[in-house]
């Protein structure tokens, strides 16, 4: 049976790096994702999940050349991905941290339960062997010599090491025809299409059994059968979207899991696409429904690098914006799902015209002539305005669904220059100077139940504008369920209405 339940996950961020715009985009996209959710399904049944990968060699190296204890180095990056959470009004409903005992008693838990099981031919899932290959640390991965550039790992820029270990493997190549049924057939459903393609390929070029401990990495969880060895980074930290939801006996778990969606960037498909069914198959607990994979992104047309110094600090884009225009700014300048460039010299431009100049000025407008043409209050009159709400409810809620959060905010703001339009073509002031009061109230109601819809359109993208224009409408969200919200005609005749200030200043 269908579960009536939202569980969105961002992928666990790496501690190596400070967080930065990257991280802030997916964060962004799965908290919009996670507040629409609420709103149409109840809170009660929403589950967001992001949180910190805090093991591994590269980040006690990190530690190291900063003189710190590794503890003491992922406590305080942790904290860092937690504040700037905070400042973009991130609702996550969890922060899983990997070095947490409810993550490592769970990682156990199914390293042991794969230490005792077959594959479909029978196989010992897991076994020892000796490997010797190329090692990015950078990665924190094995590499092939087709995937060097220059003998150079192209992500790292770096020579691979050469490495000669006993370890434990997954038998990954024996899941290579099931992998292969389920994706094709969308029971593991891999989004974008172009990135199912992409998985495909991968599996038809054969999958290899992969080594899934390490032999001198401290940093990280020990092997329960095998104290000489930790767990690879990668695998400790795909467990997190079971283990923070309490697998296997916690009522979360059997509430929320198998997951709707695991958002990721496309640097970590193998891993999310492959290697993490791969496990559940294994270990026999239902796959995530839906893996959504989206593209990088260059900052005005470059790369972002720390030797370029164009890495931004979401805080940055807060302090200068607030915390909805960021929001806002970051996830308007492509297609999610795609490559894109996030056009940062032009984000003021961008803010005044879709922000300031846009919902900000629309808003103003509508609740000035209200408080000038009908005493500030809701006129008595119904919808008759030419502009199909419930349609465009349908396709927010269809475009949601579908992870087409750019198309979604064309959509509204479309809503907002139809209503402008509408101001220009039906003249309230000249109507004012006529007296033609009939027309005017129904102009004005037409407007503020317009305006009361946007105000729900763009809750779940500019969280605190929403609830300001709601207030200002006299409508607030603990008395107004979701059918209410989306229905025609709801806003109340002779509600106090009020201009209130800008929304947002101009820049
Ligand atoms: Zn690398």
């Amino acid at each position: 049976m269908e579960k009536n339940k939202f569980y969105i996950t961002t992928p666990i961020y790496y501690v190596n790096d400070r967080p930065h715009i990257g991280h802030a985009y997916t964060t962004v996209i799965a908290d919009v994702l996670a507040r629409y959710n609420r709103f149409k399904i109840g809170s009660d049944k929403v589950w967001f999940l992001t949180g910190t990968d805090e093991h591994g060699a590269k980040v006690a190296q990190s530690a190291e050349a900063e003189g710190k204890e590794p503890q003491a180095f992922v406590d305080e990056i942790s904290e860092e991905y937690k504040n700037k959470w905070e400042k973009l009004n991130i609702s996550y409903d969890d922060f899983i941290r990997t070095t947490e005992a409810r993550h490592e008693t769970v990682v156990k838990e199914i390293l042991t339960k794969l230490k005792s099981a077959k594959t479909p031919q029978g196989k010992d899932v897991i076994f020892k062997d000796t490997y010797e290959g190329l090692y990015c640390v950078g990665c924190e991965a094995y590499k092939k010599e087709e995937d060097l550039e220059d003998g150079k790992c192209p992500d790292h820029g770096k020579a691979p090491e050469t490495l000669s270990e006993e370890n434990w493997y997954f038998r990954l190549s024996d899941y290579t025809d099931e992998l292969k049924q389920k994706i094709e057939s969308d029971e593991i459903k891999i989004l974008p299409a172009d990135k199912k393609k992409e998985v495909l390929s991968f599996i038809a070029q054969g999958l290899e059994d992969i080594a899934i401990s390490r032999a001198n990495v401290d940093w990280g969880i020990p092997v329960p059968f095998d104290k000489e060895q930790t767990i690879y980074v990668w695998v400790d930290a795909l467990i997190n979207y079971i283990s923070a939801i309490g697998y296997p006996d916690d009522e979360k778990f059997k509430k929320f899991w198998p997951a709707n969606v695991h958002l990721l960037a496309k640097d970590i498909l193998k891993f999310h696409c492959i290697i993490w069914p791969a496990m559940l198959l294994a270990a026999e607990i239902e796959q995530p429904k839906e893996l959504f994979v989206h593209g990088y992104f260059t900052l005005s047309g470059k790369k972002m690098s720390k030797t370029l110094g164009n890495v931004i600090d979401p805080d940055e884009l807060v302090e200068e914006y607030g915390a909805d225009a960021a929001r806002y700014l970051i996830i308007s300048q492509f297609v999610f799902g795609q490559d894109g460039n996030v056009k940062v010299d032009e984000f003021p431009i961008k803010y005044n015209a879709d922000l300031a100049n846009g919902i900000g000025n629309l808003a103003s407008r509508v609740l000035s002539m209200a408080e000038k043409y009908c005493e500030g209050k809701v006129p008595d009159k119904k919808f008759d305005a030419d502009l199909d709400l419930k349609k465009i409810w349908q396709k927010i809620d269809k475009g949601f669904s579908d992870y087409k959060i750019f198309e979604n905010l064309k959509e509204i703001w479309e809503v907002i220059r139809w209503s402008d339009t509408y101001i220009d073509e039906t003249k309230p002031w000249v109507l004012g100077k006529e007296s033609k009061q009939e027309e005017l109230d129904q102009i004005i109601y037409n407007l503020l139940e317009i305006l009361r819809h946007l105000g729900w359109l763009i809750k779940p993208i500019l969280p605190e504008t929403s609830d300001e224009i709601l207030k200002r409408l006299g409508e607030s969200e603990s008395d107004c369920s979701y059918s209410d919200a989306i229905a025609v005609g709801k806003i109340k005749s002779g509600t106090k209405v009020e201009k209130g200030e800008a929304l947002f200043a101009r820049k």
